[in-house]
């Protein structure tokens, strides 16, 4: 199948969201090796869950199919370019490539506007619109100490 049909994948998975009212007008999908892994839809309002945007829900169906947590050598296409979370768990799932179709802008002119997160991200933490504070007790340095000496830690 050829990078064209791929994202025509993506886009359908996206469009039938709408028309089920599944969700937002968001699909993706994951391919390794010529054949599609994985298939995810934006399911935030059915599933009442915020990260549950199509790049995030294919990503999880692709390592649930190929039983690992990163997917190399897949590539990932979109409908959409990825919002800031999904670059984010594109970068922790490290595809070896991401492909998209409509562009950011294009989602902000629906009402899909991730403009503020990527400004928010260039604010000095204390900035930020959302409070973020360190709190310190004693035992905050447990978890890393521990992981550190551990030695049968599944690295990634
Ligand atoms: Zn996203």
């Amino acid at each position: 199948m050829s990078d064209f049909l791929f994202m025509e994948k993506a886009i359908e998975l996206a469009l039938n969201n709408v028309i089920t009212r599944h969700g937002g007008p968001f699909g993706a999908i994951v391919v390794k090796d010529g054949k599609i892994i994985g298939r995810g839809r934006n399911e935030v309002t059915t599933s009442n869950d915020p990260t549950a945007h199509a790049e995030v829900q294919a990503i999880r169906d692709a390592c649930k199919h190929l039983n690992t947590f990163q997917l190399d050598d897949c590539e990932i296409y979109t409908s959409c370019e990825p919002c800031p979370m999904c670059i984010g768990a594109i970068y922790w799932a490290r595809p070896k490539a991401v492909y998209y179709a409509a562009t950011k802008q294009d989602a902000a002119k629906i009402g899909f506007d991730d403009q503020f997160i990527y400004e928010q991200l260039e604010l000095p933490v204390e900035l930020r619109k959302i409070p973020m504070k360190q709190i310190s007790p004693s035992t905050g340095a447990l978890p890393f100490k521990t992981w550190e000496n551990s030695q049968d830690k599944v690295e990634y």
